[in-house]
């Protein structure tokens, strides 16, 4: 006898500005995995089929987050990862983010960390410090 339950939950398309309400059938084992998303509905394209996936197997977020700088005109550098990466790893990341130092001149878009955690995806620099 499967001990599996359904469960119906409602959550918001992020890919485009139109954020459309998704209501999503999951099916999960008695230890809260997915087992199988067992439909998708509201989506007005097949992108939010493929986030409400995405968002119940591998969460997906861009990282934000500040870097200590040295020599330069402030102190903290606002950063962001180029791509979304796996939400599972941002505490994992900002561990790793915490101990850099990057030195400046710094330009908008500079790889601060390249291949996060590999990721394939890099850690830049999201605004000029002189
Ligand atoms: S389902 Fe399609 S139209 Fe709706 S928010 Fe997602 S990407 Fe945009």
């Amino acid at each position: 006898m499967s001990t599996n339950a359904i469960e119906t939950l409602q959550f918001n398309c992020t890919t485009c500005p139109s954020e459309c309400l998704l209501t999503v059938e999951v099916e999960r084992s008695a230890d809260g995995a997915v087992v199988e998303v067992r439909s998708v509905i509201g989506n007005s394209c097949p992108r939010g089929d493929k986030f409400a996936h995405q968002e119940l197997t591998c969460p997906m977020r861009v990282l934000t987050t500040t870097v200590a700088v040295s020599g330069g005109d402030e102190a903290l550098l606002p950063v962001r990862t180029a791509d979304a990466i796996p939400l599972a790893l941002h505490a994992q990341a900002m561990d790793l983010i915490r101990g850099l130092v990057v030195n400046a001149p710094i330009r908008m878009g500079d790889v601060v960390l390249p291949n996060l955690l590999d990721t394939n995806i890099n850690l830049v620099a999201s605004m000029d410090i002189e």
